[in-house]
């Protein structure tokens, strides 16, 4: 019955050898949230900046970018909410930043990049997340990072502005995978971080030099191929106490979510719609180490 249903999603997903795993949900809107947390999500694993930024003529104060991220999380307060520096480039342009035209804007100037080109918009960003740590149990996620110094430029930003706005603890810091290079440097990453997390989309697109919105080299994206599992594999080995979860598409698909915990991810975090299922497929797996590590 539906009631048994929405009982069932609300218990924590659980595998067979005793193992308890996040699911929390990828939000855009105030909606998106109250579904997630209907459908038994933990929290919010992923509530992209570029949100508040879409159909912007002037670019979003810290209290406008406040007002919006409170309105959105809204359902989810109290719980884990992460919240994502806005992640644009050349390719998806914003029309208070003049940017200069690159032939290749996925291998240019996006995410973590830009902001370190415009401090004060990383600024601006930073003081709204702090204000809303105020209010949220939130984290803080840096996107399409590649080099150590991209998440320390941002933990010494984030340190400033919170000693600036009297605000103790600092909210925690994650970094996105999405490079073949960052998945192999997590140590590197680690000092500067609390948590990474996998942006399979992104990760599989670089891993695999494949447009990941290009349907001509479609059969070259493969999101679930061995050579992303091998890429988090490795991550897992090098930093085995850090946490890591999956944000990307990968997440949602109960096939792999065996091989994703076996990996050491112990948080996915999906589409609202998909937390009941995701659930239900970490109840039927085991986490234990897999028979051959490469697999
Ligand atoms: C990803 O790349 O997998 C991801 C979660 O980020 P986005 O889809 O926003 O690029
Ligand atoms: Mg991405």
């Amino acid at each position: 019955s539906y009631a048994y249903a929405r009982e069932r999603a609300a218990i924590p997903a659980t595998t067979k050898d005793g193992i308890t795993v996040s699911v929390l949900a990828n939000v855009c809107c105030n909606e998106d949230t109250k579904k997630a947390m209907l459908n038994g999500a933990k929290g919010v694993g992923l509530y992209r900046m570029e949100q508040a930024y879409l159909g912007c003529v002037m670019p979003p104060g810290t209290d406008e970018l406040l007002n919006e991220m409170r309105w959105t999380l809204e359902a989810a307060k109290g719980r884990p909410v992460i919240v994502r520096l806005l992640d644009i480039g050349a390719d998806k342009p914003l029309p208070f930043i003049r940017f200069l035209a690159e032939s290749n804007p996925s291998l240019g100037r996006r995410g973590i990049r830009l902001l370190r080109e415009y401090p004060e918009l990383l600024k601006t960003h930073l003081r709204a997340v702090l204000e809303l740590s105020r209010e949220f149990d939130v984290r803080v996620l840096v996107p399409m990072v590649t080099l150590p110094e991209d998440v320390a430029v941002v933990k010494k930003c984030l340190t400033e502005l919170g000693a600036e706005l009297d605000i103790s603890p600092l909210p925690r810091l994650g970094a996105m995978i999405e490079t073949p290079a960052a998945a192999l440097s997590a140590r590197k990453l680690a000092p500067h971080v609390d948590f990474l997390s996998f942006g399979t989309n992104d990760l599989t697109q670089y891993a695999f030099a494949a447009d990941r919105e290009n349907a001509a080299v479609e059969q070259y994206f493969d999101d679930a191929s061995d050579v992303i599992f091998r890429l988090m594999q490795a991550t897992h080995e090098d930093v085995p106490e850090m946490p890591l979860s999956v944000c990307g598409e990968l997440a949602g698909r109960p096939e792999h979510i065996p091989r994703l915990l076996q990996c050491g991810i112990r948080t996915l975090s999906v589409a609202p719609a998909l937390v009941p299922m995701v659930k239900e497929a970490i109840r039927k797996s085991t986490c234990g180490k897999p028979a051959n590590k490469r697999g």
